[in-house]
């Protein structure tokens, strides 16, 4: 058992925080209330090399582990959540799955440009009608000569406006297929931008299908095998979420443990009230053992193992937590943590929406127990197992 971390992933973590700190965190709030992507931070993340952190060198990519991208989502969340979420959906939604999908020609044409953040990923599965059921989903990817013609309509896709390839998903001949889509094929268009409760500074676009087409050979993985792709792709895409939920909950922890040194009321600091003491006590405990879940699940991910219920549970919990410690950030700051002022109100918000995408917190239960039952299902058909059952009745 060892509780460190390797001297790369400790050097990346450094050089990710020091770039949080110095690139993203002094424009977080600006963007927020303007509204905006930072498209000069994303060059200057390319530049760092942290757009294809996790990436194969030989498609263009740092070549880190899992955990040192999930390092690199933390440390980028805690200064500014939308870029974190722009990376992060970039990167394991948007690139993740052509490596692991894809066949070596895709590969090598459509990753290297990513990783470079030359384009910008983004992933499209939710539709109007529905999103966590997935199956669901009612874009068509009609049958034509040489390819497919996307007809439909994709809901609140994180990069849509300004990226360069989308893993999308449709309904072909043969069921739900992931095609790899150029965002300037004819026939795309927007809807509205779309106005949200926090992660502001990220993207999240409805894509418009009209009769799209693409070419048989960037359809990712067999035709009517995109679930798989769609899952596969989510089973690591959580891990990087339930990070980002780490690095909002780290944020609002901070500030508010450096508030409650300095606010003083009745004679002391807020922080010797023990009502305060025993807040920030809990706060950090929740935080360190959230923060064990997601290294463990990217841990399981480098190492080759399933990772579907470890990555759940990290997100299940670190979201949970995120939510918890924001709101009582707000509440160690008093009436100034309601205030726009200070950025923990920001924090509150951000936090809301990593109970919902990529899998919503009653997903990642259903995820976890089915897990669990099938684990039970499986010891009662083992020979031997019988009598050590429980006595019900
Ligand atoms: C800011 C933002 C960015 C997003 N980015 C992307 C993106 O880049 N790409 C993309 O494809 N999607 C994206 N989404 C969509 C997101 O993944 C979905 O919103 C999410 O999966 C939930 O789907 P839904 O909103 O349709 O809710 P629904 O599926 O309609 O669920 C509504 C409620 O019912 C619960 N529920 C549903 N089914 C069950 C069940 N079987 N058992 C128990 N409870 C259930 C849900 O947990 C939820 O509480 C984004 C969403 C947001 C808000």
């Amino acid at each position: 058992m060892n509780f460190e971390l390797a001297g790369e992933q400790q050097e990346i973590r450094e050089r990710a925080a020091e770039f949080a700190d110095r690139e993203v965190a002094p424009h977080a709030a600006d963007l927020d209330r303007e509204d905006r992507v930072p498209v000069e931070t994303l060059r200057k993340m390319a530049d760092a090399g942290f757009m294809g952190l996790c990436v194969p060198e030989e498609y263009g990519g740092a070549g880190a582990d899992f955990l040192s991208y999930c390092l690199l989502i933390e440390e980028i969340s805690r200064a500014d959540a939308g870029v974190g979420v722009t990376l992060a959906v970039h990167t394991s939604a948007g690139t993740l799955p052509i490596i692991m999908f894809g066949e070596e020609e895709q590969k090598s044409r459509w990753v290297p440009p990513l990783a470079r953040g030359e384009r910008i990923g983004c992933f499209a599965l939710t539709e109007p009608e529905t999103g966590s059921d997935a199956a669901a989903i009612q874009t068509q990817a009609e049958k034509v000569e040489g390819g497919y013609r996307i007809s439909g309509h994709k809901q609140w896709v994180t990069n849509g406006r300004v990226a360069g390839t989308m893993i999308l998903f449709a309904r072909a001949p043969e069921g739900i297929t992931a095609i790899v889509v150029p965002m300037d094929a004819e026939g795309i268009s927007f809807g509205e931008h779309a106005r949200k409760m926090g992660v502001i500074s990220a993207t999240t676009d409805d894509v418009l299908f009209d009769n799209v087409f693409v070419p048989e050979e960037d359809r990712l993985g067999e035709e009517g095998k995109g679930l798989r792709v769609a899952l596969g792709t989510l089973d690591a895409g959580r891990i990087g979420i339930a990070a980002q939920a780490v690095g909002i909950a780290e944020a609002a922890f901070r500030y508010a443990a450096q508030y409650a040194a300095t606010r003083t009321t009745f004679g002391k600091p807020i922080a010797e009230h023990q009502a305060i003491a025993f807040k920030l006590a809990e706060m950090q405990t929740k935080i360190r053992a959230a923060r064990l879940l997601v290294h463990e699940a990217a841990w399981m991910k480098d190492r080759g193992e399933r990772h579907t219920e470890s990555g759940a549970r990290a997100k299940l919990y670190a979201s949970q937590v995120a939510n918890e410690i924001a709101y009582e950030a707000v509440q160690i700051l008093g009436g100034r943590g309601y205030m726009k002022d200070h950025p923990a109100e920001r924090h509150f918000r951000d936090a809301r929406v990593t109970e919902i995408y990529e899998g919503t917190s009653e997903i990642q239960r259903l995820v976890i127990s089915r897990a669990i039952l099938r684990e039970q299902k499986e010891s009662l058909e083992t020979p031997g197992v019988e009598e050590s059952r429980p006595v019900v009745g």
